[in-house]
């Protein structure tokens, strides 16, 4: 008897065969809901949803199918019968066929596929149009060009959407494929779990893993450090890749950037796809607000969604967490129309917090005033003791209180270069450890900055 895998694989081929030879509808609608079950004796079994479906595939179906799978499975085939679980289920040599299919169904159950992460819903843009194009192909050819896709970002630019968006797409298109999303945290969940449990889970483990044509797998920085599940995860990986399935990866760093990534695994996603996405521009930032206020009904006015797209440089969750909140303060005002204002009074609470109250400047203003050394000198280039003693304090503090990039820093500081700005920082963290002196300054430095916050 063939493999469930096999047949699965020809069942395939025959898809391909009748697309050409049905028309669309019936094609969607019936064919597509077909499973292959079994093929014995010449005999193809299919297992169908409901009666009329039965009904249909017979009438009208049922030669076409014939013919095509005699294409691929051979002339052998005489017949095909198109039953119902009940009635797979009352013939012995096919009830333990079932319940592996049940285990498939299983699978799909994890893919809780968000209906508003569609292709349709996502924005392009300069910052994402490779990364856009890549997980299209992928979803319109799977196994096609571009294996392992990897796409990597900072949060919320658009990763878990384009997963979904695959998923949502092969779901639609390609209903026979077992597409498979999971998050590396869930992933190694189930693998810890099947090892407490014994072998006969790890098996289970696999075969769940290496039974399905598409897997999409978010966030795998999570694997670092991990290097037994990183080891099984090796394995899933190869045997998928050389089964020609597809894999589609995603992460917050660069496959080069995740430190304790294995080698080999490195190698394998280089052997693909790897792009970045970056954050979005004005022009994509003001497509994407308009998109979100469109999709959640929102009734904004313009200049406040551009108001937004100028003043936010985050990431895309956090503009849309933005635009929900200056819609609700708009209809706590009980207006149909959130409008600039609106912006402006939600803007205040989450900018003030970090960059209006306390910022760059504030900090230097503050440790000049307590050392009794100019800005200017502090900003300069003087390198007497006391001076440099200033000015790195200032620099640890704004490292450690605003977590500012060491380049942005570096521009403050008369364009010095990030290696200094990062020595300075790491000088003082291991003084203060050390030094009660030093301990004692910056803690007066920060209650002073306390005070002029308030
Ligand atoms: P990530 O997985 O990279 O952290 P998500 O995919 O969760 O980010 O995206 C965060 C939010 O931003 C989601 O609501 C998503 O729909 C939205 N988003 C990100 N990029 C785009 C885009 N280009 N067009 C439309 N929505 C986007
Ligand atoms: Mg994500």
């Amino acid at each position: 008897m063939e493999t469930q895998e096999n047949l699965q694989k020809k069942w395939n081929l025959v898809l391909d065969i009748l697309q050409n030879k049905t028309t669309d509808a019936f094609f969607n609608i019936w064919i597509l809901n077909l499973q292959i079950k079994a093929y014995e004796d010449g005999i193809i079994y299919l297992l169908a949803q409901n009666k009329t479906h039965c009904t249909r595939i017979e009438e009208v179906g049922k030669d076409d199918i014939i013919s095509s799978c005699k294409d691929v499975f051979g002339e052998k085939v005489t017949d095909i019968k198109v039953l119902l679980k009940e009635d797979f289920e009352k013939m012995d040599s096919f009830s333990s066929l079932f319940k592996k299919e049940e285990k498939v169904e299983e699978i799909k159950i994890d893919n809780n596929f968000l209906p508003k992460y569609t292709f349709e819903n996502f924005i392009v843009g300069k910052n994402n149009d490779i990364a856009y194009a890549g997980a299209k192909s992928v979803a319109e050819n799977p196994s096609g060009k571009w294996n392992p896709l990897f796409i990597y970002s900072g949060v919320g630019l658009g990763k878990t959407h384009l997963l979904h968006a695959i998923g949502i797409h092969l779901n639609k298109t390609k209903p026979h494929l077992k597409v498979l999303y999971i998050t590396c945290q869930k992933f190694i969940v189930d693998y810890v779990n099947s090892i407490k449990s014994g072998q006969s889970n790890i098996n289970e483990f696999r075969e769940k893993y290496r039974n399905i044509d598409v897997l999409l797998i978010d966030d795998i920085q999570f694997l670092e450090g991990k290097k037994e599940t990183q080891e099984e995860f090796f394995h899933t990986f190869k045997d998928l890749y050389e089964a020609g399935k597809q894999i589609v990866i995603t992460s917050d760093k660069s496959p080069d950037n995740i430190s304790t990534l294995e080698d080999r695994l490195r190698s394998r996603f280089k052997g693909g796809l790897i792009q970045d996405i970056i954050k979005p521009d004005f022009e994509t930032k003001i497509a994407i607000l308009e998109k979100k206020a469109e999709q959640e009904n929102y009734n904004i006015e313009e200049s406040a969604i551009t108001f937004i797209a100028e003043k936010m440089d985050t990431n895309v969750r956090e503009m849309e967490a933005m635009l929900g909140k200056v819609a609700f303060y708009a209809n706590l005002k009980g207006k149909h129309f959130a409008q600039l204002e609106d912006v402006v009074l939600a803007m205040k609470e989450v900018v003030q917090v970090d960059t209006e109250l306390l910022t760059a400047e504030k900090i230097i203003d503050v440790v000049s005033e307590y050392y009794g050394i100019s800005r200017v000198d502090i900003l300069g280039k003087k390198k007497t003791k006391d001076i440099a003693d200033a000015r790195q304090v200032a620099i640890y503090l704004i490292c450690e209180m605003l977590g500012m990039p060491l380049v942005n820093i570096g521009k403050i500081f008369n364009g010095r270069d990030h290696t200094t700005i990062m020595h300075s920082r790491d000088k003082i963290t291991n003084e203060i450890k050390e030094n009660i002196r030093i301990r004692q300054c910056v803690e007066d430095i920060k209650e002073n900055l306390k005070n002029i916050k308030s």
